[in-house]
């Protein structure tokens, strides 16, 4: 399997990269409406003005403003988070917090059915955004770019992902954009016995 990932920003895993990729895109359809639906969002009444910007932002038509508040028809939401992205008045927020290394455990289990003989690794490294590319900024590159980075170790291509942009950055780019350290699901996947995440960046 070849593993080709878009690295940018990502409010679960703090790096959406290889291991965000295989830990979404490679589970089943309910796995991944459980882990949306984390990011399924409540509404604080107080708070809402019912501008409805929420409303012109939702991609599934989940929100309307009934009686000057936001309400959220949770059969359509899909948990984009974009309603709280734009929320102004701070109305919006998720229902529950997704545990730190989640999408690195339902990573491990796609790693283990492949040998490691048979995975390639490719991130790009190029119009990287705070957001995840759902979000429709993915080509609003927040640093320039970097390049592109292969590797059959999937801990080594995050982890240098995860330097390279923080050393284009000129700091820890993660934790200026305000998401989870990025290296607590490599944590994860090293104490599983999933590889190490020692690298050598080699310039072709
Ligand atoms: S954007 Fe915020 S304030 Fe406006 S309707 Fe939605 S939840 Fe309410
Ligand atoms: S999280 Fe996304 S899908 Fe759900 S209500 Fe907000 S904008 Fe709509």
């Amino acid at each position: 399997m070849v593993v080709l990932s878009h690295c940018k920003g990502h409010a679960f895993t703090g790096l959406g990269g290889a291991i965000k990729n295989l830990g979404m895109g490679c589970v089943d359809r309910g796995t991944k409406k459980r882990c949306h639906a984390a990011a399924n969002m409540v509404v604080d009444l107080e708070k809402c003005r019912g501008c409805s910007a929420c409303v012109k932002q939702c991609p599934v038509n989940a929100i309307e403003v009934k009686g000057k508040k936001a309400v959220i028809d949770y059969e359509r939401c899909w948990g984009c988070a974009k309603c709280f992205k734009v929320c102004m008045q701070g109305a919006m927020s998720p229902k529950e917090i997704m545990p730190d290394a989640a999408l690195a455990s339902c990573a491990q289990p796609v790693l283990e059915c492949f040998g490691k003989k048979d995975l390639l690794f490719v991130n790009v490294l190029m119009n990287i955004s705070k957001m995840c590319d759902c979000h429709g900024d993915a080509m609003l590159g927040e640093l320039p770019d970097i390049g592109i980075i292969a590797s059959d170790n999937i801990l080594a291509i995050d982890s240098a992902s995860v330097d390279l942009i923080n050393r284009q950055f000129g700091g820890d780019f993660f934790d200026r954009i305000g998401y989870r350290d990025p290296k607590q699901q490599i944590d994860w996947l090293e104490k599983q016995g999933c590889g190490k995440r020692d690298y050598k960046l080699v310039e072709i």
